[in-house]
């Protein structure tokens, strides 16, 4: 049955999670909400699934990856008009967020063995007779919390380096976005139907807060700072590892000598692609004094242009949580009142669920839009004397996730000097979709990463053997050694490592 509920706002109803459309109300799926009995059942499951998972080996995970991803693929429409319809988000951004899903899933399945498959490494002057091996093995469960925002970008920077690495999975989606998780979920498992190798449980925050103390051997979360300190004082009381990919306040540099066109692009879209919710989402943009009027009139020129609607082809997209929407209200209005000026947008651009793009001007430092995630299609841009006082700015919140630098001559320097995770140079947000480089922050932003060969370590503990291959040449790690085998030793140490060049 169809029923319109308050646009948004996700329902229990009669032990069903009741998704809904943000603009319209109009619901778009029912999902049981997991009890504690049927999540420790999930993770049992997991746990058989895992051994035969890992058993699988490298190629055989890698070829069944590859088919998921395929079939993803061929149906990257269908599953982009299922985001528009519960996140709300616009046709074009669902695509390129999907297809980015895609191509992440494809690289972790090729390069899992490269980076993790066993390997020789080095012995060591008193063990030569020894041959060292090092490889990394798959924890087993890993469960993973997701957000709405990303819907399947997100949580696939975690399930499927996780899966590649020969862990399975327990999935618990944002209570926002349901029905893009089981899509996802149930593609997987056409695919791979022999085990529960990846699970989804729904639910509230409980069933994420229960997930977290279900004995899983890794809690992978993404979602704000705030939540990620109550996972990670959960996963304390059992020791369990966590990942935490949190929120960001991500500030653009635009440097005197940048491509002004080029910079006030990427500026409009990486602040308001996806309605601004967006955790790498430019938030702050610090340009150089020379340049500056012309490139804030180029920013609210391209801003002006953008559409707003629920309509697929919409360039934005209703707040899909929302109580979000107080929030940017908030920052709006403090900025406003603290001397900032909204040189498009402003105070009316609120029009629940929708909110036009917003351009704030002299907006104090420490005010709420320039310290705090707004998470909405607003941007606060400052004038600053160089590029040097921009990246110091910049550095001056406790977040530190991404970044973007406009400079033609000075990009990777200052890009090295943001405090942050990731910078993109001459672009916005481009580190997302880049299968071979790790993404996760500093500070309030979290820690651990995801994707990239490190994103692929997350999820494995490192395994070191030593193999004995000969007999001892030098008898020291025994009780039978001698004076003479002790003064071999010093003879041989100080021959290596006795001299200082
Ligand atoms: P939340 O922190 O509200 O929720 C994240 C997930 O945690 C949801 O699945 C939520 O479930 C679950 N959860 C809530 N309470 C608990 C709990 N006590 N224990 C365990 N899990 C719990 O974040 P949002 O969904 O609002 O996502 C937006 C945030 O995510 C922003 O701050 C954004 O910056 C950040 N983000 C970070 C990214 C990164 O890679 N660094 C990427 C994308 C987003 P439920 O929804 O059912 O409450």
């Amino acid at each position: 049955m169809t029923a319109t509920r308050t646009p948004g706002v996700p329902a229990i109803d009669e032990g069903s999670l009741i998704s809904t459309n943000p603009a319209t109300g109009e619901e778009v799926g029912r999902f049981p909400v997991a009890s504690t009995d049927s999540l420790t059942a999930a993770v049992a499951r997991a746990r058989d699934a895992a051994a035969w998972w890992a058993g699988l080996g490298f190629s055989g995970r890698k070829q069944r990856l590859l088919a998921f991803r395929s079939v993803l693929t061929n149906r990257l429409e269908e599953l982009a008009a299922l985001m528009n319809r519960e996140g709300g988000k616009p046709r074009a951004d669902a695509l390129v967020e999907a297809i980015a899903a895609v191509d992440h899933i494809a690289w972790a399945a090729q390069r899992a063995r490269k980076v993790l498959g066993r390997r020789r490494v080095g012995s060591s002057l008193l063990l030569k007779e020894h041959a060292a091996f090092l490889e990394y093995l798959p924890l087993g469960v890993v469960g993973v919390i997701g957000p709405w925002n990303y819907p399947i970008l997100t949580p696939m920077g975690s399930i499927a380096y996780a899966l590649a690495a020969g862990n399975a999975v327990v999935f618990k989606p944002s209570e926002y976005t349901p029905a893009v998780g089981q899509w996802f979920v149930d593609r997987f498992n056409e695919v791979v139907p022999e085990h529960a190798v990846l699970q989804i449980v729904y639910g509230l925050g409980d069933v994420g807060a229960a997930l977290c103390r279900s004995g899983v051997d890794k809690i992978a979360f993404t979602g704000s700072t705030a939540t990620g300190k109550k996972v990670m004082a959960v996963a304390a009381e059992s020791l369990t590892p966590v990942l935490l990919e949190c929120g960001g306040k991500d500030a653009m540099v635009v440097a005197a000598d940048a491509d002004l066109d080029e910079a006030a692009s990427a500026c409009v879209w990486g602040g308001l692609t996806n309605a601004g919710q967006t955790c790498v989402g430019i938030e702050r943009v610090y340009v150089a004094e020379p340049i500056f009027d012309d490139f804030l009139n180029r920013v609210v020129a391209r801003a002006a242009k953008l559409t707003v609607g629920a309509e697929p082809s919409s360039d934005i997209g209703p707040i899909t949580m929302p109580s979000q929407i107080e929030i940017i209200r908030r920052h709006i209005e403090d900025a406003l009142t603290r001397g900032g000026r909204a040189v498009l947008g402003g105070a009316e651009a609120v029009q629940p669920p929708f909110v036009n793009p917003t351009i704030l001007v002299d907006v104090p430092e420490d005010a709420a839009a320039v310290q705090e995630e707004t998470f909405g299609p607003t941007l606060t841009v400052t004038r600053v004397r160089d590029a040097a006082e921009g990246v110091r700015l910049a550095n001056s919140t406790g977040y530190g996730l991404g970044g973007a630098i406009f400079s033609k001559s000075q990009g990777l320097n200052l890009a090295r000097q943001v405090r942050s995770g990731m910078t993109s140079v001459n672009s916005a947000l481009t580190f997302a979709g880049m299968p071979a480089l790790p993404f996760g922050g500093v500070g309030n932003s979290g820690f651990g990463r995801i994707h990239g060969d490190d994103g692929l370590r997350e999820f494995t503990r490192p395994k070191s053997i030593v193999k004995r291959r000969a007999p001892s040449l030098l008898a020291a790690t025994t009780f039978d050694r001698t004076e003479k085998t002790i003064s071999q030793m010093l003879r041989v140490v100080r021959l290596v490592h006795g001299r200082s060049k």
